[in-house]
Order: C-alpha cells, then sequence, then structure tokens
C-alpha cells in the first residue's frame, strides 16, 4: 500500500535540529525518518523503519546464505555470565546496569557472548552437533561515552551479533572465512565504499579480527592503507615502521626464513619453563616483548647457517595459536637465554609474524625487519647479526601495548608500509563490522565442552561476528545525501517511486492515482504525496528531502499528456508520455 503524505505519520522540518552534528543525521531527522527520545537513543519513524527492515533483510539474508540460525536473545540480562567472564567488571562504565525490586544485579547486554556460549552449552554436548552459527538482530546497550552523531553511536542500538562453535582451529577458521564473504556480500548490497582492514596486530598469529570500514571523514576510526599492496589496518593494529633504511648489504647477508614441521618439536610449555627458568618475570628488560607478545616463536639463523630458536612468548588466553606454534616448532637445539648488551649488537631479524605485524623499526639498539615473504601464519624470525655475531635475544621493547600493538600516534602519512610495498596513506572510516576469532576464551570461561569422537571432553572454540544494522542507515544517510536531502540507493530507499500530484486539478489526482496503482501492481513501492492543499514548491521540497530515488510528478505536464521523471541523484529531469511511465520508471 502506497505511503500517503496526507495520512502518512511524518513531519518535515525546515529547520536543523539542535542536537544534531552530522549532516546526514541532520537529514534523517528533518525528513521525518527518526526522532531523538533522549542522547543516543532515537524512535524509529515509519519511513525510518523502513530503511532499517531494508538494512535487516541484506544482512539477515546472507546470514542464512551461510547456514545462520536465527534466534533472539533478550537484552535485560542476568549478571552470573557476565561474571564469569569478567565483563561486568572489564566493560566499566559503558555498562548500563540495574537491580531489580529484590536488589538483583541485572545488565542490559551491551553484547551477547556469555548467553549464546550458555545456549549451545545448556542444549549440545557433542561434537555431533557441530559445527553451528547461530545470529540475532537485536537491541544492544552501551553508556558510551560520547553519544555522537545519532544512530552513528547510540547508546541503544540494533547489531546483528552471530556466533560460531566449532571444535577444531581449522573449522573456526573456515567460519570466519564464510563470515567474512558473507560480510563482503553485505556490504557491497548496502553501498558502501569500505576498505577490510585488521582489526589486530594478527600477533597471535592468523588474522584474528578484522573490521570493515566504510570509508568516510566523518569516521571515528583511522586507518593506514598502502595503495601499492592493498595492506590495510586499523592504526591500532598496525606496527609502524620506524627504523631508517636497512643497508642493502645487509639485507643480501640476511638467510631466509626456515620452517619445518617436525614430531620432535618441543612445545611451547617447554620453551617458557626454560626461558622462564632463566629470565624470572621480575626482570623487566629481556621480558618486555614477551609480556605483550604473546605466542612469538622466534628462530634465529646465523651467517654461518646454524640456527636457534627463541621463543619470546607465552601461550596466552589464545590457545588456538599457540596450538598452531607448536606444530611449527623446528628441529633444533632450544637454546637458553643469556643476558647480552643488546645496545653493541645492531641486528637484523628478517621473518614474519602473520598478518598485520610485519614491519621494520628499531628498539634497544636492534633493527628488525619483518619480512611478508614467509608463508600466511607462520612465526618465525630468522635474524642476522650485522657483525657476524650470535644474538641470542629480541627486545621490542617499549613501543608496544599491552596487545602487542605500536601504538596509533606513532603513525604518520607516508610513512613505510609495513611490507615494504609502498608508503602509507591515513583515512577515516566507520565500523560497520567487526569478526573476531574469539578462540576458547569464552567457552572456558562458562565451561562450553563437547564430547569428541574418542569420547572425551573437549573444550569449543567460537567466533563472534557483528554488523551494526542501526549505524549502517546513518551511514549510508551520511555517504549519500546532498545539500538538499536524502539521497538513498533503491536498495535501501523506504520506496521506489514518490510521486508527487500538484496543483487543484481533480483530473491530476485522479491520473496520480491510477499511476500509483499501475506502479504498485508492477511491484513497486511508492509515496504518493496526495497532499490536497499543499504548495507544488513546498511538495517538491519536501519529495528531495525524504530522497526516494525516482520522483515522478504528475501535473501541469498532463495537458499534453505527460508527466515528469526525476532522477533524485542526478537531478536529471524527462517528460515521457503518460501511458510509458510505468515501464520508464519499472
Ligand atoms: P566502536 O569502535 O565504533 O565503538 P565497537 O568496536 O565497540 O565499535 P563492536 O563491539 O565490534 O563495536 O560491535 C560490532 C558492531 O556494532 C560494530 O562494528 C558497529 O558497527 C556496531 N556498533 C558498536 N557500537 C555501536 C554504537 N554505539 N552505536 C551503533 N552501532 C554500534
Ligand atoms: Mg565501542
Ligand atoms: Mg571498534
Ligand atoms: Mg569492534
Amino acid at each position: 500500500m502506497a505511503m500517503r503524505l496526507s495520512t502518512l505519520f511524518l513531519r518535515t522540518l525546515r529547520e536543523d535540529p539542535a542536537d544534531a552534528e552530522l549532516p546526514g543525521h541532520k537529514l534523517l531527522v528533518r525528513a521525518g525518518y527518526v526522532r531523538r527520545a533522549a542522547p543516543g537513543v532515537y524512535t524509529w519513524l515509519p519511513l525510518g523503519l523502513k530503511v532499517l527492515r531494508k538494512v535487516e533483510t541484506v544482512v539477515r539474508e546472507e546470514m542464512d546464505a551461510i547456514g545462520g540460525q536465527e534466534l533472539s536473545f533478550p537484552a535485560l540480562l542476568p549478571r552470573d555470565p557476565y561474571e564469569a567472564t569478567n565483563r561486568w567488571t572489564e566493560y566499566g562504565p559503558n555498562l548500563f546496569r540495574l537491580q531489580d525490586r529484590k536488589g538483583v544485579d541485572m545488565l542490559l547486554g551491551p553484547t551477547h557472548e556469555e548467553m549464546f556460549t550458555l545456549a549451545v552449552k545448556d542444549m549440545f554436548s557433542s561434537y555431533k552437533e557441530l559445527p553451528l552459527t547461530l545470529y540475532q538482530i537485536q537491541t544492544k546497550y552501551r553508556d558510551e561515552a560520547r553519544p555522537r552523531a545519532g544512530l552513528l553511536r547510540g547508546r541503544e542500538f540494533i547489531m546483528k551479533d552471530s556466533y560460531s562453535f566449532d571444535v577444531e582451529d581449522a573449522g573456526l577458521e573456515a567460519a570466519y572465512q564464510r563470515h567474512r564473504e558473507a560480510y563482503v556480500r553485505i556490504f557491497d548490497r548496502l553501498g558502501f565504499d569500505y576498505v577490510i582492514v585488521y582489526a589486530d596486530s594478527g600477533a597471535m598469529g592468523g588474522s584474528a579480527s578484522e573490521e570493515f570500514l566504510a570509508v568516510s571523514p566523518v569516521g571515528e576510526d583511522t586507518f593506514v592503507r598502502c595503495a601499492a599492496s592493498g595492506y590495510a589496518a586499523n592504526v591500532e593494529a598496525v606496527v609502524v615502521p620506524q627504523a631508517p633504511p636497512v643497508p642493502a648489504d645487509v639485507v643480501a647477508a640476511t638467510p631466509a626464513a626456515h620452517v619445518e614441521d617436525t614430531p620432535d618439536s618441543p612445545t611451547i610449555e617447554t620453551l617458557v619453563a626454560q626461558s622462564d627458568a632463566l629470565h624470572p618475570r621480575t626482570d623487566g628488560r629481556a621480558w618486555t616483548a614477551a609480556d605483550t607478545l604473546k605466542n612469538v616463536v622466534v628462530l634465529l639463523t646465523y651467517p654461518d647457517g646454524s640456527t636457534e630458536p627463541l621463543a619470546v612468548g607465552l601461550p596466552g588466553d589464545r590457545g588456538v595459536d599457540a596450538k598452531r606454534l607448536e606444530a611449527q616448532v623446528a628441529p633444533a637445539t632450544w637454546a637458553p637465554f643469556e643476558e647480552k648488551d643488546f645496545a653493541a649488537y645492531p641486528m637484523l631479524v628478517k621473518g614474519y609474524i602473520g598478518p598485520g605485524t610485519l614491519g621494520t623499526g628499531s628498539s634497544s639498539g636492534i633493527r628488525y625487519l619483518l619480512d611478508p615473504s614467509v608463508a600466511e601464519g607462520s612465526a618465525w624470525v630468522t635474524g642476522a647479526d650485522e657483525h657476524g655475531k650470535h644474538v641470542y635475544d629480541l627486545v621490542l621493547g617499549r613501543d608496544f601495548t599491552a596487545d602487542g600493538t605500536i601504538q596509533a600516534a606513532e603513525i604518520h602519512e607516508g610513512d613505510p608500509s609495513p611490507d615494504g610495498a609502498g608508503t602509507l596513506t591515513l583515512a577515516r572510516g566507520i565500523e560497520m563490522g567487526h569478526i573476531f576469532q574469539l578462540g576458547r576464551k569464552y567457552a572456558e570461561a562458562l565451561d562450553l565442552r563437547v564430547l569428541d569422537e574418542h569420547g572425551k571432553l573437549v573444550t569449543v572454540t567460537m567466533g563472534s561476528y557483528g554488523v551494526g544494522v542501526s549505524r549502517a542507515v546513518a551511514a549510508v544517510a551520511e555517504a549519500t545525501h546532498d545539500d538538499v536531502g536524502l539521497c538513498w540507493p533503491r536498495a535501501l530507499a523506504p520506496a521506489d517511486v514518490h510521486v508527487v500530484a500538484t496543483g487543484k486539478d481533480q483530473a491530476v489526482f485522479e491520473h496520480a492515482e491510477g499511476l500509483v496503482a499501475e506502479l504498485e501492481a508492477a511491484g513497486l513501492e511508492v509515496v504518493y504525496d496526495d497532499r490536497p492543499k499543499v504548495s507544488p514548491g513546498v511538495k517538491f521540497k519536501d519529495a528531495e528531502l525524504l530522497g526516494v530515488p525516482t520522483i515522478v510528478v504528475v501535473g501541469r505536464g498532463l495537458a499534453d499528456g505527460t508527466v515528469e521523471v526525476k532522477d533524485r541523484r542526478s537531478g536529471e529531469r524527462r517528460e515521457v508520455a503518460v501511458e510509458r511511465a510505468v515501464g520508464e520508471i519499472v
């Protein structure tokens, strides 16, 4: 049924709302799509809800296509599960907390890892029931410090969140890739100009987390990109090249990385025990890197061809990665760490610690070059001392943040790309989606285990994957509007056609009615401006403000047997014979 402006629950505004910052957001309010109920909390009016539902449909279709099963959790949640994972505390002031009449603590869910984990634990008990992907399109609550730009950063917002459950690490990897592909289809269909960026340094091995950023000057995330190679990372994740260029002769003298699988490999635990014995972790210096860069194994290869593996990390909470590394440990004598005067041994290290951590740099007198030529996913670094001396340790040091990444402030436009392919450009983006290999953290905290094929209980490995559904509506508005109004892509527009009947002539309205009926019969959604006493000027302005992609004006031209068909985006207009109008528009 056409949405008739004479009765539609809509009131357009000529003035910008005082509390709106961004142009797209101002227009969403002025065009009557949304209204603010409280800071960061919005009411969806009929037109806005139409757009929101279309985004949901795109997301739902693509989630269903990868075998996701939709369900819906409550927003009002008990404290216990979030206590078990420590997120009741970790979330800090961002969590909306409340108490029921008995004084029992509850919260409004900011994201639902805990609830999904518990649901699977409740219902499934065997590896045969996995893999499994569940999702919901549901309301989330976060008491954001600066709710800004309306729907882009709501305190109440709608997210599609999905979670994958697997027994094997390879299953998680596959679920992650399926989501990645589904997200590409989702953001293509939504019409975004977007980039997929590494969201963490990858120091854990593999691309454990990536974000989909809509390129936009109003975005709150900053990312770097290298045009030559396509490398892209959130500045929070990138390891910045810091060192002066490494002399070519030194590079030439550095042997290639060498990776071999062997059943005789010592386990990560053995390595750590060895090195811990020599370097109690209270001795800050040698362990700075170990405490920050987890699960990194370094294989030093000396100019005389001898090799020496070193563990520079601890098996942290990401068991997946520790296991992956274990499988790659090379046969060698695992030499103990020794105290060295590092500053006296400038060293070149060549290798790779997973995507996102490629880089050159220097610290504590040691220069290192991480080279992308080594196979993805390996975690080896080979090294050679410039002076031909053995170097026993690798200290990356002080520039790293707690999760092994370098701080954003150190990245500049024009810095060399970590993969050595060119230079970096900086741009801003809106985080539209985030995919994340959680591993076994939540399953361990909440004891989600299933029986494997040998009847042994094994902990499930999980991924979590989010799309900002309400944020997408705002981001599309920001990306597509012009000076006079919203400008929706057809896939998301509240209607396909906006029919305007002008003047007072009854025949005009009758014709317009007929056209609306025909357009609807042809399967199109129609907004019909049938208001009897509103001037053509106001109707045209409103049509432009609302942003439906095709505007049809039925009015004066009718005397000559024509209507005007206007493309909202290009502004192109043409007179079309009445009888051909529907064919032209469909
Ligand atoms: P941001 O960095 O913008 O705060 P986030 O990393 O905290 O987002 P996630 O926890 O990864 O968000 O949630 C998944 C998705 O939910 C995000 O990629 C984003 O699209 C959306 N989202 C997160 N916070 C908000 C919000 N306050 N309002 C609207 N959408 C949001
Ligand atoms: Mg956030
Ligand atoms: Mg984020
Ligand atoms: Mg995120």
